[in-house]
C-alpha cells in the first residue's frame, strides 16, 4: 500500500518519532482494532502539526507577535520617538525620587511642552536601571491600547553628550497625584470621587461610596495589568504610589522593575529591587533556579516559561493589596504596609490567608470590612483570590486577566 505522507510529518518530525508511531499504525491495523487508521502522515497528522505550531506561536506572551514587535514596530516607534535637546529643558518641581532617579516636572523651551524627567542619580546601578527602563517604555509604547493605561512615554536625552544613563521623557498630563496621595488624605472618599468624577448618590453609605471608586481604580488598573502581560511584561511594583491621576483616571508609571519575558530584559530573579510592602510572599517571579532566557532564543522559549512559571501572578497580589487597602480604612495610613507592621505580620503569621487574617483582625483590632462586603462581599472574594500564596503547580491566585471576569469588576 502506498501511504501519502505530507510535508510536516515527512520533514519536521524525527525519524525515531515517526518510527514508533508507524509501529504502532501497523500493530492496529494487524489486530483490526484501529484507533487511528489513516496512514501515518496523513492529511489529520498534518492539521495536527500545524495546529500544534500555530497554537504554540500565538501562545502567551506570543512568539509571532513578539517578532512583529521586533521588526516592524521596532523600526516605526524609533521614528516616532521624539528628539530633545538637553539645553532646552528647563527644570521645574520635583515630583519624586527613589534612590536610581529622579523625577521632575519640565518644560521644554524649544516647543513650549509641558514634560515628566526622569534623570538619573549619580549611583552605581542607575545607569543599566534606566536603559532597562527605557526599553521597557518603548516596548509599551508600541503597543497603544496597552501604553493608553501608562503614562505616555515620548523618548530620552542625555544631560551631557557621552553619558552612559539617559534621562527619560514623559508628557505631562494633567492631575499628577497620586493613589497614595488620595488615600492618605483626610477626604476620602470625596477627594477621590471628585479626581474620578464619580457622584454618590444621596445618603448614600460610605461603604457603598467606597466600594464603587475601589471597583473603579481597579478596574482600569486591571486592564491596563492583563494588557502588559499580554506583550510579556510583568510590571513587578505595582503600588498606590505608582498610580498617578492624569485626566480623570490613574495610569500606571514606574517601569524601572517591570520585566520584560520575551527578551528576558530586568528579568535578573535575584535582584531585590522591589517594594517588600507590595511584594507577594514568594519576592520572586519564578523560582531562582530559572535562568534569564537568553535574548532571541528567550522569545521563543517564552510560552514554555510562561506557562510553567506564570510570572504574572506576581502582580496579582499587588493588586490585591492595593483592593484592600482602598476599602479597608485601617489600611490607609503611611506605614501600615510595612514589613515588620501589623498588616504583614498579621498576614504571615495567618499563613497568607487572607479569611483568617480577618477574623483576627476584626476580633482583636476592630478593622472595618464592610466596604468589601457590600453586594453579598464580592469585592472581599476577590481580595481573597488575589492576596493569597501561590503555589507552584496549582498556582492559587488569580490571574489579573482572569480577575477582569470576576463579579465585582463586571
Ligand atoms: P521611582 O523609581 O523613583 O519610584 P517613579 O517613576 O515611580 O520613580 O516616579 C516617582 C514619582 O514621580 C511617582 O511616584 C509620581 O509621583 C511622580 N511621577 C512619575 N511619573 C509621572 C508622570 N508621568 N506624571 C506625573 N507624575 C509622575
Ligand atoms: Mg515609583
Amino acid at each position: 500500500m502506498k501511504k501519502t505522507i505530507g510535508p510536516a510529518y515527512g520533514e519536521y518530525v524525527p525519524v525515531e518519532v515517526r518510527r514508533t508511531i508507524d509501529a504502532q499504525v501497523r500493530a492496529e491495523r494487524a489486530s483490526g482494532f484501529a484507533l487511528y487508521a489513516g496512514p501515518a502522515g496523513g492529511a489529520e497528522v498534518e492539521f495536527g502539526i500545524y495546529a500544534a505550531l500555530a497554537f504554540y506561536l500565538i501562545a502567551k506572551p506570543g512568539v509571532v507577535p513578539w517578532v512583529f514587535d521586533q521588526t516592524v514596530s521596532r523600526a516605526i516607534g524609533a521614528i516616532a520617538e521624539t528628539t530633545f535637546d538637553a539645553r532646552a529643558i528647563r527644570r521645574g518641581r520635583r515630583l519624586g525620587s527613589g534612590s536610581f532617579g529622579t523625577v521632575y516636572r519640565c518644560e521644554d523651551e524649544r516647543t513650549g511642552r509641558e514634560l515628566v524627567v526622569k534623570v538619573p542619580n549619580a549611583v552605581e546601578g542607575a545607569s543599566q536601571l534606566q536603559n532597562a527602563e527605557a526599553y521597557l517604555n518603548r516596548r509599551i509604547a508600541r503597543a497603544p491600547w496597552v501604553a493608553s493605561g501608562c503614562a505616555k512615554f515620548l523618548g530620552t536625552y542625555y544631560e551631557v553628550e557621552g553619558a552612559s544613563s539617559p534621562c527619560l521623557v514623559w508628557a505631562y498630563e494633567e492631575g499628577e497625584a497620586t493613589l497614595e496621595d488620595y488615600l492618605e488624605d483626610r477626604a476620602f472618599p470625596q477627594s477621590l470621587e471628585d479626581a474620578l468624577g464619580v457622584r454618590a448618590r444621596a445618603n448614600e453609605s460610605e461603604a457603598k461610596r467606597v466600594n464603587r471608586v475601589a471597583k473603579r481604580v481597579l478596574k482600569d488598573l486591571a486592564r491596563t495589568v492583563a494588557g502588559l502581560h499580554d506583550i510579556g511584561i510583568v510590571h513587578r511594583d505595582l503600588k498606590p504610589a505608582n498610580l498617578v491621576l492624569m485626566g480623570k483616571r490613574f495610569k500606571l508609571v514606574d517601569f524601572g522593575a517591570a520585566c520584560d519575558l520575551r527578551s528576558g530584559e530586568n528579568f535578573d530573579p535575584e535582584q531585590a529591587l522591589l517594594d517588600p510592602k507590595y511584594s507577594p510572599p514568594e519576592q520572586y517571579i519564578m523560582s531562582q533556579k530559572t535562568p534569564p532566557p537568553p535574548p532571541v532564543i528567550g522569545g521563543v522559549l517564552a510560552p514554555l516559561l510562561w506557562t510553567a512559571a506564570q510570572p504574572q501572578l506576581f502582580d496579582s497580589y499587588s493588586l490585591g493589596l492595593i483592593l484592600l487597602q482602598l476599602c479597608v480604612p485601617q489600611l490607609r495610613g503611611k506605614n501600615v504596609m510595612q514589613p515588620n507592621g501589623a498588616f504583614q505580620r498579621r498576614l504571615e503569621d495567618a499563613g497568607y490567608d487572607l479569611r483568617a487574617w480577618r477574623a483576627d483582625v476584626e476580633d482583636a483590632l476592630a478593622w472595618d470590612f464592610s466596604a468589601l462586603d457590600i453586594n453579598g462581599g464580592i469585592a472581599w472574594d476577590l481580595a481573597c483570590r488575589l492576596v493569597t500564596k501561590r503555589n507552584l503547580i496549582l498556582r492559587g491566585r488569580l490571574d489579573v486577566g482572569a480577575a477582569l471576569a470576576h463579579p465585582f469588576l463586571i
